[in-house]
């Protein structure tokens, strides 16, 4: 059986959902940030400048920026209430309306009476957003912190600047313990580019939609219907009876991973048909793929369900 999203309508649309620009803290103005991430074969982004007082609650306008082969999704990293570990939340809502109402979020600290995080992602959930649990390590979050984000689409598993510039990009085993307390969400790879640094074109979603424009890609997304890499692609999994097929770019090693530390993965040269075995993963509620290039590049599926196919 074919997987989504590879039978969803359409084409794949490669996209970056997390990128400042110094309407913010980043270098570049929005005009520039949308030419480079076009020039560099994308074809759309959202610009999720930080949702803050300093910065008087910016959703950075980038409709000026759309045109007949690249277009933008308006959003923001929004900033509100402490994690346990006393710092101010960091969450990407993609989609925002651009009237979103701001927070009460002076700075990057935490101040009394403003919403929780929990309470933030849910407004931008229900004003439309696709939500995400930005950069799990960077942030230092518990897992009690995550399982508080209720309204989460998306953890973010890969975010290019924490990785190149604080080493702490990963937000992988949190996504995993999520997924074994049997949280259904969904895992995306970002740049979270500022351009001070090496930070951008390093992560991005690969989204199947109908046309690369706003509703369908948000639509798409919010349906789980991407993968994200750092660039492998994939080109379809199949769940057989009692193996997984992928394919996808030359890879050197294709792992499916499953609750516990289950994972069964094939190794070879140049491989792009690849079948592996399940064996004990055919017990685990979920599954997903990783496939890895002579690069050591990654690409990952999404969680797949198996009991709910
Ligand atoms: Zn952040
Ligand atoms: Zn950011």
């Amino acid at each position: 059986m074919l997987l989504p999203p590879f039978t969803a309508a359409g084409s794949f649309f490669r996209g970056n959902l997390h990128t400042h620009s110094n309407v913010t803290d980043g270098a570049l103005d929005p005009a520039e940030v949308c030419r480079r991430y076009k020039a560099e074969g994308y074809d759309f982004i959202s610009l999720t400048d930080h949702f803050v007082g300093r910065w008087d609650y910016p959703i950075t306008d980038t409709l000026p920026f759309r045109d007949d082969r690249f277009t933008t999704l308006l959003g923001a990293e929004l900033h509100s209430g402490a994690q346990a570990n006393g710092e101010l939340w960091h969450l990407l809502a993609v989609g925002l309306p651009a009237d979103f109402a701001p927070s009460n979020s002076p700075d990057f600290q935490p101040v009394a009476g403003q919403e929780t995080g929990a309470e933030i992602a849910m407004r931008a959930r229900e004003a439309g957003a696709f939500v995400a649990i930005a950069h799990p390590q960077w942030s230092g979050l518990t897992m009690e912190d995550a399982r508080s984000i209720t309204a989460a689409h998306a953890v973010e598993i890969y975010n290019h600047g924490a990785h190149s510039l604080s080493d702490r990009g990963t937000g992988m085993p949190m996504l995993e313990l999520l997924l074994s307390e049997g949280r259904d969400l969904t895992l995306i790879a970002t740049d979270d580019a500022h351009f001070k640094g090496p930070d951008a074109f390093g992560g991005w979603v690969m989204v199947k939609a109908a046309e690369n424009d706003p509703e369908h890609l948000l639509a798409a997304l919010k349906a789980g219907h991407f993968y994200a890499s750092q660039g492998p692609e994939i080109h379809g999994i199949w769940l057989e009876d009692s193996q997984v097929r992928v394919a996808c770019s030359a890879a050197s090693i294709v792992v499916v991973q499953a609750h516990g530390n289950a994972a069964e993965m094939a190794v070879g040269d140049a491989m792009t048909d690849v079948r592996v075995e399940l064996g004990r993963l055919s017990k685990s509620p979920w599954l997903r793929v990783t496939v890895i290039d002579r690069a050591g590049k990654r690409a990952w599926s999404n969680p797949v369900w198996p009991g709910t196919l």
